[in-house]
């Protein structure tokens, strides 16, 4: 580009931040319709209400041990160590078995207020998906990766044989083992054997203290350190709009000042315009920063809902408010240097005659716009406003007449050399013309294209493909306060063909 000097924020740039903020506008959709898991959630019979059960098999898979998990959870429950509820289901729609999780966690209100001492264990059978969700009284005692052997150890080795009523059965013996002994060793926890028989009582003596955590602040703490967890990409929004708005604000502001400066002055129109054009082009590397947040909050988050009101009224209203201050001031009447009249404004037609003929060229290329202001004692006053974009004058005329008037290829490019170009530019006015040479990209063959796409997706198949196991799938949803209680915990994909669960390990089985 021939351009020079500092970028002028044009209207081209501001349109362009606007368009881009119109599709973040669109794509945050901040009024998202409730989804459809929430909807079945709402109609699933809650055992606890219904039935005082803490087991809800709706997808059939708990067999003669829906009893016994039934009476161990109770026991659990009775002596106040935990409340564990087991809900199998066939299907949840669209939903994660994480959002799932959490939210029917948090509209059963699990666990009880003062400890939070929940457990929803969730088994997708549709999915083949299996998840511990722990409220955080208990995150101590049963953390992410003792909640992942528990699934990964204990229940999938039975689910990979279709066995999911003594996995789900095992799975409730293990959670009551880490329960009653924190410092349990894995091997320990994943024993596959029956701590406590179905139907006796656990004595409240056994729990030990930490089994969920005391104190109410320490609690507090870790919610809200889940909550930032969960609110990191709008947090990261704000950070990426830093680049954005700092500039921004500098730029506004110092405007704003200049403006605050010309209150008092008895500076004319055309002085006054051109002390806020001045202004604006000291601070002209700010919009070009705005934009790159923009667009760097476009990349980070696309739903920060007030990024994307207050931008496009920050950006927007302060050009619309900058334009009417400066239309006002370049059509204030002037006052005639020689005899203190008024002057009277010529139109664009009529303007010519005053105007040397590159003056005029200059009008026709739209780089520059003259005002002629006339007095009936005859003296002239000839303004010159010139356009934004500053591209470079002529170099042989000196006026603002020189363009790019004509791109083309000398060589085409192929397959292994690049092409050659030449960009010609002309002078409007002197007809002084000047070409530049540039280079035009090698051709890439459709293999190499299609090679790069298809490496990227067979990586993506293949990372769908194998087992998925998400560690620390932490979760609280905030916006059902019923029971107080959070959750955090551990979810295992199963594999369509049951073969490994955490380990990924082969296996031919079909189920279902
Ligand atoms: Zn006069
Ligand atoms: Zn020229």
């Amino acid at each position: 580009m021939i351009f020079h000097g500092k970028p002028v924020p044009s209207k081209l740039q501001i349109a362009q931040g606007l368009v881009i903020l119109f599709f973040t506008l669109l794509s945050a959709d901040p009024a998202q319709a409730q989804p459809a898991f929430k909807q079945q959630i709402q109609n699933l019979p809650n055992p606890l209400k219904d039935s005082r059960s803490f087991v809800y098999d709706g997808a059939g898979l708990l067999g003669n041990r829906k009893a016994d998990i039934d009476s161990l959870a109770k026991a659990m429950y009775e002596a106040g160590g935990a409340q564990i509820v087991v809900v199998t289901l066939e299907s949840i729609g669209d939903a994660s078995i994480e959002e799932f999780a959490v939210e029917l966690f948090s509209h059963w209100g699990i666990g009880e207020k003062e400890k939070d001492n929940g457990i929803l264990v969730l088994h997708v059978s549709g999915a083949r998906q299996i998840r511990i969700e722990v409220g955080y009284g208990l995150e101590g005692v049963l953390p992410d990766a003792k909640a992942s052997w528990i699934t990964g150890d204990v229940a999938i080795p039975f689910f990979k044989d279709g066995d999911f009523t003594s996995g789900h059965y095992y799975l409730m013996q293990s959670l009551l083992r880490v329960l009653l002994n924190p410092r349990a060793s894995r091997a320990q926890i994943v024993e596959i054997k029956e701590t406590i028989e179905p139907g006796t009582r656990i004595n409240p003596d056994q729990i030990p203290e930490q089994s969920y955590l005391s104190s109410t602040e320490e609690r507090a703490e870790r919610k809200k350190r889940e909550e930032d967890k969960q609110s990191g990409p709008e947090w990261m929004s704000i950070s990426l709009m830093a680049p954005g708005y700092i500039p921004g604000l500098w730029m506004l502001f110092g405007i704003i000042r200049r403006f605050g400066g010309l209150r008092d002055s008895d500076l004319d129109g055309k002085e006054k315009y051109d002390t806020i054009d001045d202004a604006i082009l000291e601070y002209s590397g700010a919009p070009l920063l705005l934009n790159v947040g923009i667009i760097a909050t476009e990349i980070g988050f696309v739903g920060s809902f007030w990024s994307a009101i207050l931008l496009p009224l920050f950006v927007g209203g302060g050009w619309i408010w900058q334009e009417s201050h400066l239309k006002k001031f370049r059509q204030a009447p002037r006052k005639c240097s020689r005899c203190n009249n008024k002057m009277r404004k010529l139109s664009e037609e009529d303007d010519d005659a005053y105007l040397e003929k590159g003056q005029v060229a200059e009008e026709n290329a739209g780089t520059v716009d003259y005002d002629v202001w006339v007095c009936d004692c005859g003296n002239v006053r000839i303004e010159r406003y010139k356009s934004p974009g500053s591209q470079e004058p002529c170099p042989s005329c000196n006026y603002y007449t020189y363009e790019l008037s004509e791109t083309r290829t000398v060589r085409e490019p192929d397959y292994n050399s690049a092409g050659k170009g030449e960009k010609i530019y002309a002078c409007s006015f002197c007809d002084y013309t000047r070409t530049e040479p540039f280079e035009i990209q090698r051709l890439k063959r459709e293999d190499e294209t299609v090679s790069g796409i298809a490496t990227g997706l067979a990586g993506a198949a293949i990372t769908a493909a194998l087992y998925e196991v998400r560690h620390g799938s932490h979760s609280y949803s905030g916006s059902d306060s019923y029971s107080g209680s959070g959750s955090g915990g551990e979810s295992f994909d199963i594999p369509d063909d049951f073969g490994g669960g955490e380990s990924g390990g082969g296996g031919a089985t079909d189920e279902y």
